[in-house]
């Protein structure tokens, strides 16, 4: 299989463009407008099933987000809450189940929200309130017990809900390669890649190529979830390196090629340029390039 679709994934209910109070919130609708005029498949998701959410998540802590309420599991978010952003998170997290069955029929596929990965099972983190990767994962293996995932988190924060969440599942291995002294409390991921500050495209790239080498000789997956934050970009305001728009094209060239007879669902995760059209430019870039373009 080639990696090589059309297929992206979008909902009206992922706009929250005039929550301005919410940093990049408006990316989404705006990633959605810059890529609405080219040739693409679009598919809409449905909101997501409460059971579909149990699936990772605990009962006290959905009962908690989905009724929306401010309290000690959700405020850890660091957003409002309220019942538009609860739809449009449960529909992005069924969004990153749609896109991953899209990719496993067409090679690749990209949902234009999602990459939720400071959520853990009982409590939001960092702006995540669902782990849309691992509901994914628990969703697909309810038709595929044995499926094996590898999860490429590039964002320049760690996927640490995701990390907890995954840890002790055989069947999975978690990459993530982030900046050290920044936000979160780091958990253990299957292999994690602490980085300095200020590390620029070539060194970053190169510590890409070397791990990524090293985890073909380590797992065999079926499926690849790309978590393809660009908050690495170095006019960006949460993250302390220095790569450049190039540099980040460079890096999705590279993770293109890597392992391309496997399925890859790809997520924008962060970007929190000083300038939101550079966000917005990045994760176009993003999915062109996943894609084949
Ligand atoms: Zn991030």
């Amino acid at each position: 299989m080639k990696r090589k679709s059309r297929e992206l994934v979008y909902s009206v209910l992922y706009d929250l463009s005039d929550y301005g109070h919410i940093m990049s919130a408006a990316k989404y609708r705006m990633l959605y407008d810059a890529l609405k005029y080219e040739r693409w498949n679009w598919h809409a998701p449905e909101v997501a099933e409460e059971a579909t959410l149990a699936l990772v998540h605990t009962k006290r802590y959905l009962h908690d987000f989905l009724g929306a309420k401010l309290t000690e599991v959700t405020q850890r978010a660091e957003v409002p809450i309220d019942r538009r952003i609860v739809e449009a998170v449960r529909t992005a997290a069924q969004g990153t189940i749609l896109a991953a069955e899209l990719a496993l029929k067409h090679g690749v596929a990209s949902n234009l929200s999602g990459g939720f990965h400071h959520a853990f099972a009982d409590h939001a983190e960092g702006f995540c309130f669902l782990n849309d990767t691992a509901i994914a994962v628990r969703a697909l293996r309810q038709k595929r017990p044995q499926l094996r995932v590898l999860v490429v988190d590039l964002d320049v924060h760690q996927g640490n809900g995701t990390a907890h969440i995954l840890k002790g599942d055989d069947l999975s291995y978690t990459f993530s390669m982030h900046e050290r002294d920044n936000y979160p409390v780091k958990q253990q991921s299957t292999r994690d890649v602490n980085l300095e500050s200020h590390l620029g495209d070539d060194e970053y790239l190169a510590l890409l190529a070397e791990n990524l080498k090293a985890i073909e000789n380590e797992f065999d997956p079926e499926l690849i979830f790309y978590i393809a934050g660009v908050d690495i970009y170095r006019d960006d305001a949460l993250g302390g390196l220095r790569l450049t728009k190039e540099g980040i094209a460079r890096r999705e060239r590279m993770v293109h090629n890597f392992m391309p007879q496997v399925p890859l669902v790809v997520l924008p995760a962060g970007g929190y340029a000083r300038n939101l059209a550079d966000t917005v430019e990045l994760h176009a870039q993003t999915i062109r390039i996943m894609h084949g373009k």
